[in-house]
């Protein structure tokens, strides 16, 4: 991949370093940036703890639990006082219908303690239609600056999260911003759960399971031709039914595969709270992007 002087701020920011190849050997050497690296080291693998750095861990608190399994059809009983349930027909509504939908869920308890629901951020779209993009990101949930914002990623998550994502060529669309030169705003950014846990805490499996046929809708609407999974909740939304045995498989061995959801190829890759405290897995990463950008390049606007 070529990369321009912008792009290569952007990564020494994220802290990748660009491998230099070597003086030639008898064997031709790699490229500099690998774009479908699917090693994953064992030796240095480890179960990804708590997504969410914006928060510090309780003291004392238990270690994160190792991956969860979250049902494919959790069940779903009679909803508590003042909840209702999720309104029906989700997977025949249009995109306003969607927001709509999301914006007035009390289908589980998280809805007692949010501020704002998070439906996702993407470019502009035609009346009705959903906002045209190539790529899909999804986190986990929203955390209390989001909750505030009404908006994905915009704490120090968020911020690593545009930096990767510029390093790629895409820009975050706000509805109404050009995209800058040289850059794309193809890309909508959605989570798992539409609304905020609180104190940050995991999302439940029910919780979760109530969430999901948004994120469903979301995919079906925006058809994009990637979606990268960011943690390991992300990635258990998506691949609970063609993975087997998924909870028994920690994040790190998720990489460097490309799966699908409903036809879609998907990447998973850290959450980028995790790299927050995990610099050197900031490089991983970076394979991550690379290895989607191999399957669905990122293509600027002409400004
Ligand atoms: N972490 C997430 O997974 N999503 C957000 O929107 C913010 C932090």
């Amino acid at each position: 991949m070529d990369l321009d002087k912008r792009q290569r701020a952007m990564l020494r920011e994220m802290g990748v370093r660009l491998w230099q190849p070597p003086a030639p050997a008898a064997a031709p050497a790699p490229a500099p940036v690998a774009m479908n690296n699917i090693a994953v080291d064992a030796r240095t693998e480890r179960a990804e703890p708590r997504f969410d750095a914006e928060v510090a861990p309780a003291r004392g608190a238990p270690a994160a639990p190792a991956l969860r399994l979250v049902p494919a059809q959790a069940p779903v009983s009679r909803p508590a006082p003042g909840l209702q349930p999720r309104p029906a027909g989700v997977e025949r509504m249009d995109w306003p219908a969607l927001q709509a939908a999301v914006a007035g869920c009390r289908a589980c308890a998280l809805c007692e303690g949010r501020k704002n629901t998070v439906f996702g951020i993407g470019p502009a779209a035609a009346d009705g239609a959903a906002p045209q993009v190539d790529w899909l990101i999804v986190g986990e949930a929203p955390g209390e600056n989001e909750d505030l914002a009404g908006e994905p990623f915009v704490g120090p998550a968020g911020k690593l999260l545009d930096n990767m994502l510029l390093a790629i060529g895409l820009q975050r669309g706000h509805v109404g911003d050009a995209p800058r030169a040289g850059l794309s705003t193809s890309v909508f950014i959605t989570n798992v759960l539409k609304c905020r846990p609180p104190a940050n805490r995991n999302p439940d499996p029910a919780e979760v399971a109530q969430c999901e046929p948004y994120l469903k809708r979301q995919v079906e609407l925006l058809q994009p031709k990637m979606i990268l999974a960011l943690g390991k909740f992300a990635a258990q939304s998506l691949l609970q039914d063609s993975v087997p045995e998924l909870h028994k498989i920690p994040l790190g061995k998720l990489r460097g595969q490309v799966f699908r959801y409903l036809g879609v190829p998907v990447v998973v890759s850290y959450h980028p709270a995790y790299l927050l405290r995990s610099l050197g897995d900031k490089a991983k990463a970076w394979d991550d992007l690379c290895l989607a950008m191999s399957v669905a390049p990122t293509v600027a606007h002409s400004v």
